[in-house]
């Protein structure tokens, strides 16, 4: 599934080539993602100047003149941006061609068809997708003081915590078990016994963690036109992910593995204690 890092990648992919580009014609092979799109989407957009590739969560918004075109690649979505020569026969799960003025062409493929592509012409923070959703983990207003606030009136655990979308957007499951291990917190820890210095750490890490991530899709850029759009995003080092019973790199412990709300976790119990 595309997490928070391979949509920003995605974003700094394309937004070159769609920025100031006016869009020339929208082929729509599949209406039937996860919401239908909009049977007028093709005429709304055609015509329309692209002023901004932006994201909000995993949405990416393509601010148009007369409103947004949101995209979200679900679990198997993927964005293309494709020269002349290569966007002869569109395949099986090709769902949308965006052609643009500039020679090039946005195919967005999904073969699970869990994306969605959805148009709207109010503001986009008042979006009812966007509207609840906490802040953006790399921004300045992410920090522990706001972490620790909202972990005060839940009992959660605090891997539940960081992966609510309420709380804080764009840590999922990977991102959340190795921002614990390298925070040293256990991730059953109840979100209200979090020190504030607990959840400094927890910020620092996610915002690493998470930072390294984009670094490493980002390396992949130059080919983005060429790629099958699935860069190498975790090509970063993972210390208890998809590790269990396999030595901790620092204490030589064998990493534990259960389950938790159907995901899997991984910790280190000497590395990341259990706080009482
Ligand atoms: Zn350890």
């Amino acid at each position: 599934m595309p997490e928070l890092p391979e949509v920003e990648t995605t974003r700094k992919g394309i937004k070159p080539y769609l920025e100031k580009a006016t869009i020339l014609a929208v082929t729509i092979r599949q209406f039937s993602l996860r919401w239908p799109i909009d049977e007028h989407l093709a005429d709304i957009l055609t015509g329309q100047q692209i002023q901004r590739v932006g994201r909000r969560a995993k949405y990416l918004l393509i601010t148009c003149d007369n409103g947004t075109l949101m995209i979200h690649l679900g679990m198997s979505g993927s964005l293309r941006v494709l020269d002349s020569v290569e966007r002869s026969q569109p395949g099986k799960h090709d769902h949308i061609d965006i052609e643009i003025d500039n020679g090039h062409l946005l195919r967005y493929t999904d073969p699970r068809r869990f994306g969605a592509i959805l148009w709207t012409s109010e503001p986009i923070k008042n979006h009812r997708l966007l509207s609840h959703l906490g802040p953006e983990p790399l921004l300045k207003y992410f920090d522990a003081d706001y972490l620790w606030q909202q972990a005060q009136t839940k009992r959660c655990s605090v891997k539940t915590l960081i992966m609510n979308g309420h709380v804080v957007v764009g840590v999922g499951n990977i991102y959340a078990n190795e921002s614990l291990f390298l925070a040293r917190i256990h991730p059953k820890t109840t979100a209200n016994t979090l020190s504030l210095t607990q959840c400094e750490a927890l910020t620092e890490q996610i915002k690493s963690v998470l930072g390294k991530a984009i670094k490493a899709g980002g390396t992949t850029l130059k080919d983005f036109t060429k790629s099958d759009g699935k860069p190498g995003y975790f090509a970063q080092h993972l210390h208890v992910y998809g590790r269990k019973g396999e030595d901790c790199f620092y204490c030589k412990s064998k990493i534990q593995h259960y389950k938790e709300t159907q995901r899997a976790t991984y910790y280190c119990p000497l590395c990341q204690p259990i706080s009482i």
